[in-house]
């Protein structure tokens, strides 16, 4: 049984898929871990401590997914230099654990299904408290929340906290926090953490016992339809209610001086929350920091991996955060991966077992076949439309 940490060749991925901590423990466990040779680099891992740690470091790409058993990764599977992706170095039966996207990348599923790879991806992994510790989606999304607000505080011309100082004193600043998921929460906390006034707004009430215990005050939007969705998502809402949203988010984002919008619906492009009439009330230096640009974005002004000024507001619509924080990015996934792995290896084999329901839920195809549903039903839609 050998496991395979690929070296991410995504140019915006510094995050590792297992740090030399991990790889260790497997060792020990008597699996055998080949490690491609600068995988750990970007998040500050050398070979050697790989090494130390008993891994074998290859050099040759081709060598290490060709042989590898379960193929670890953080990005989706990329194309390669020569044109070829690089699944297609899989070999057949292996098993591919990764963010695959798969709801986003259709083609990227069907080729795997080609492969006769097992795919499991972690974005499908149940939010469930038995998979928890494997739940990459909301390790991640916490560093996303936290660098948030970082970015924005750095990019606010004003101070966070409130100062009494000898020269008079500053008020706090204001924080606006529009989706209330993980990393929402996150973005609430660190807000708080560093002394501003924090204020959040999601479509689903249940959070609000979740905002208020963070030290925030939730801004609550009565709509007249159910909002959340299966596993505790957000449901896509109707226009009326996009409507009546809108009306009260204007006046928070008026007031504020940083936004930092997280809404995200799963499978679907990210709903519009602040408007570009939203954007031309906020005060002069102001600053939007939008999470959710690769998803299409929050805010009508953002443009995604860049910074902009408009109208005097600033808008950063930040690509991939969780890898602009490589080094526990990297520590959380890869403890993500290890208790996923507890459950696919068994006296040191290789074990598929599709009557546990993680294993299920995140397995994406399997000896030539899509498995998930939402994928297969995905997929039609696409193909009905194409
Ligand atoms: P997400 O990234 O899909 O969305 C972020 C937030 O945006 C969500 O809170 C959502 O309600 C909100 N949102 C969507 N549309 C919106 C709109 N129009 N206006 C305002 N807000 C909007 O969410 P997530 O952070 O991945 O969490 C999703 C769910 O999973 C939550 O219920 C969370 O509590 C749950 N969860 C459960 C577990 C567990 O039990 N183990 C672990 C993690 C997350």
């Amino acid at each position: 049984m050998r496991i395979a940490v690929a070296k991410e060749i995504e140019v915006c991925e510094r995050r590792v898929a297992l740090i030399p901590d991990t790889v260790a423990r497997f060792v020990k466990q008597g699996v055998e871990v080949w490690v491609e040779s600068g995988a750990g680099e970007r998040a500050f891992f050398t070979d050697a401590t790989y090494e130390a740690a008993g891994a074998k470091v290859i050099t040759d790409t081709a060598t290490l997914w060709g042989e590898a058993d379960i193929l670890l990764k953080v990005s989706p599977p990329q194309e390669r230099e020569n044109g070829r992706s690089e699944i297609d170095l899989l070999k057949e039966g292996s098993v591919l654990i990764s963010f695959l996207n798969p709801l986003g990348n259709l083609s990227l599923a069907q080729r795997l299904a080609e492969c006769k790879v097992t795919a499991i991806s972690m974005e499908m992994i149940p939010r469930t408290t038995r998979a928890q510790s494997m739940d990459a989606l909301s390790s991640q999304a916490s560093i996303a929340g936290y660098k948030a607000v970082l970015i924005g505080t750095a990019a606010l011309p004003k101070y966070l906290p409130m100062l009494t100082t000898a020269a008079g004193t500053i008020a706090p600043a204001k924080v606006f926090v529009i989706g209330a998921g993980v990393a929402g929460l996150q973005a609430i906390a660190t807000a708080r953490r560093l002394g501003a006034i924090v204020e959040a707004f999601d479509i689903r009430p249940a959070v609000k016992e979740e905002v208020q215990s963070l030290g925030a005050k939730f801004v609550e939007v009565k709509l007249e339809e159910e909002t959340t969705a299966a596993g505790g998502y957000a449901k896509e809402i109707s226009e009326v209610s996009k409507q009546r949203t809108q009306e009260v988010v204007t006046e928070h984002v008026k007031n504020a001086d940083v936004v930092i919008t997280t809404a995200q619906v799963p499978g679907k492009k990210a709903p519009l929350l602040v408007t570009e009439n939203m954007v031309a009330q906020m005060k002069p230096g102001s600053v939007i920091v939008d999470i959710a640009a690769e998803q299409g974005g929050n805010c009508a002004c953002t443009d995604p991996g860049k910074d902009i000024v408009w109208n005097g507001v600033t808008i950063i619509g930040p690509i991939n955060l969780p890898s602009s924080m490589p080094v526990h990015a990297s520590q959380l996934y890869s403890k993500n991966l290890s208790s996923l792995m507890q459950l696919l290896i068994k006296d040191k084999a290789l074990q598929v077992n599709f009557a546990d329901d993680i294993i299920d839920a995140a397995c994406v195809t399997h000896a030539g076949e899509i498995r998930n549903q939402r994928v297969r039903e995905a997929l039609q839609a696409f193909t009905a439309v194409s």
